[in-house]
């Protein structure tokens, strides 16, 4: 479903130039659930945005449902970006001053849907995480896990099935972290492929895949025991 070959991102500073990804392949399957950890600037990041579209690789290969990414024109992009992976932050970046419903069809604006259609579709996905009856609150009427469910049902309200989440747990508590990875599990057992970046062990062993980054490289790729 990817596969990424040969990818290096460098950054040019000048005098020195940051390999941020030093030559990565990596291929994720249907269905796949892949946790990517690694230190602190080894590159997870910039592996998150070049597999999500958002940035493009100084060389190498990106394959996204078999078709060459460098490839694609703008509508094909967008259509990936914005229907075919959802995406979760750390940060939930949610707008504040919007209700919970309205932050989740916002997405189905950009698709162009219709008023209601946007609203069913919206609910629906606040359902699916537990919130369906808080649709008229304001981001900062809801705790960390409930505004990070939010984000979920955001990034779910378009149907994509890819999930990208670059840290989700890492403002909860360990209690609540526990609920979101509930959550990204019932995806996985819908069919769901899903990749995270985490710090934290004990969140990756939810995956079924483990890879880890080093310095631009994948060091390691491996099954999770459970
Ligand atoms: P991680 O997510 O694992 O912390 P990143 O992907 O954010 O790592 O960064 C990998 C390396 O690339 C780091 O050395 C970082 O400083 C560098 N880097 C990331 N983005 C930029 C940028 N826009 N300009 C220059 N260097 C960058
Ligand atoms: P971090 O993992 O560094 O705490 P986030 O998880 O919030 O940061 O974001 C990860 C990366 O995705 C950042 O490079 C950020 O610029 C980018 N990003 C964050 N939000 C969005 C968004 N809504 N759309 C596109 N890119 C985003």
């Amino acid at each position: 479903m990817i596969q990424i070959t040969g990818v290096k991102k460098i950054y040019d500073l000048g005098r020195a130039k940051v390999h941020a990804l030093d030559g990565v392949d990596l291929r994720i399957y249907e269905n796949d659930y892949v946790a990517i950890m690694g230190p602190s600037g080894s590159g997870k990041s910039t592996l998150m945005n070049m597999l999500g579209c958002l940035d493009t690789p100084s060389e190498g290969q990106y394959y996204f449902g078999g078709e060459d990414v460098a490839k694609m024109d703008d509508d094909s992009l967008a259509d990936i970006r914005n229907r075919r992976i959802g995406f979760v932050f750390q940060s939930f970046n949610l707008l504040p001053r919007a209700t919970i419903l309205r932050n989740v069809e916002l997405p189905l604006v950009y698709a162009g849907l219709a008023k209601k259609e946007r609203a069913e579709r919206a609910q629906h996905a606040l359902e699916q995480v537990g919130l369906g009856d808080r649709i008229e609150h304001r981001p900062n009427e809801l705790s960390g896990g409930q505004r990070q469910r939010v984000a979920i049902a955001r990034a779910l309200v378009t149907e994509p099935s890819i999930i990208l989440a670059d840290e989700p747990t890492g403002n909860l508590d360990s209690k609540t972290g526990e609920e979101i990875m509930q959550l990204f599990e019932g995806l996985y057992e819908k069919g769901n492929t899903i990749i995270l970046v985490t710090h934290e062990e004990y969140i990756a062993q939810h995956a079924r895949r483990l890879v880890r980054l080093r310095d631009g490289l994948i060091e390691s790729d491996t099954p999770v025991k459970r």
